[in-house]
């Protein structure tokens, strides 16, 4: 007779946990990098993330003029303040308090991201997610959330979900037909609370605090650190100040990275390509 054995899951836990780097970025908007820096270059299939908060006008007023992006995808997502963007295809739109932007550049596009205020609070994230190769030349795509098209859960333990992407307990987020199948949460726990979900095994993941502080197992992650998870099947998160975070996931590409500014191909070669397109016009 053979000992029955009970599947237990494998909780993810966090393999580093660190500070973004503070540095500016476009027309010299502040900014804090949390992916693409030194210590986390990147975490396929993500490339970049970005904090940016400020109510000091200065800080952000100049935003992000004309310029390109090929072969990955730059995803924004506002908490406060108006970001008006527009595109060399002739694509326009705010983004406002709450909103996400998911644009797939694909073989290229030129386009600026500008503030729509004068003074307030300016506050969101920006994330660039991989492209694999073969979808590095596709045509460029938006996909435009507006605030109340993003579900609100709420979940066991006192949690309160906003499913930008993939799936939470039954409900599905708005964008779709992104290759690397990603997950975006955002989620806000009061004192005390919980929160528990399971994410793909093979899928790297990875929880950036934005308020507060939460803690997985023992170890505490505050306002302002990323927690990269080690692979496994769920995430289990505790909060006992209150906190909030955004957590992510998103299947790994395995494939080379060749990156130059605003162009990440698989090759130096394909880099070169890019920058002669670019300047010839044709973006
Ligand atoms: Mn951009």
């Amino acid at each position: 007779m053979s000992a029955a054995r009970i599947a237990t899951p494998d909780v993810r836990r966090p393999v580093a946990v660190l500070a973004g780097q503070p540095t500016s970025d476009g027309a010299g908007v502040k900014l804090t990098r949390v992916i693409g820096q030194q210590r986390l270059p990147d975490l396929d299939p993500f490339l970049m993330l970005d904090e940016f908060r400020s109510d000091d006008a200065k800080d952000y007023i100049a935003g992000f003029p004309d310029h390109p992006h090929r072969g990955f995808e730059t995803v924004t997502y506002m908490l406060a303040g108006r970001m008006r963007h527009g595109d060399n295809k002739g694509n326009r739109g705010l983004l406002r308090p709450g909103s996400v932007q998911w644009m797939t550049a694909g073989r290229g596009i030129v386009h600026s991201e500008l503030p729509e205020q004068e003074d307030g609070l300016m506050w969101g994230f920006q994330l660039w997610v991989n492209l694999p190769a073969r979808d590095k030349l596709c045509e460029p795509r938006y996909q435009e959330i507006a605030p109340e098209e993003i579900p609100e859960v709420d979940a066991a333990g006192g949690g309160r979900v906003r499913v930008i992407a993939g799936r939470f307990a039954g409900t599905a987020g708005p964008i779709s037909g992104v290759a690397t199948d990603p997950t975006y949460l955002d989620v806000a726990l009061p004192a005390s609370g919980r929160f528990a979900h399971d994410l793909p095994t093979a899928h790297n993941a990875f929880l950036y605090v934005f308020e507060g502080s939460v803690e997985i197992g023992e170890q505490k992650i505050a306002r302002g650190r990323i927690a990269v998870l080690s692979r496994g099947d769920r995430i289990e998160i505790e909060s006992r100040e209150g906190g909030r975070l955004i957590l992510l996931a998103g299947e790994p590409l395995g494939e080379p990275v060749a990156k130059y500014g605003p162009f990440v191909m698989n090759t130096v070669e394909e880099l070169r390509q890019a920058v002669e397109d670019f300047q010839a016009g044709r973006f």
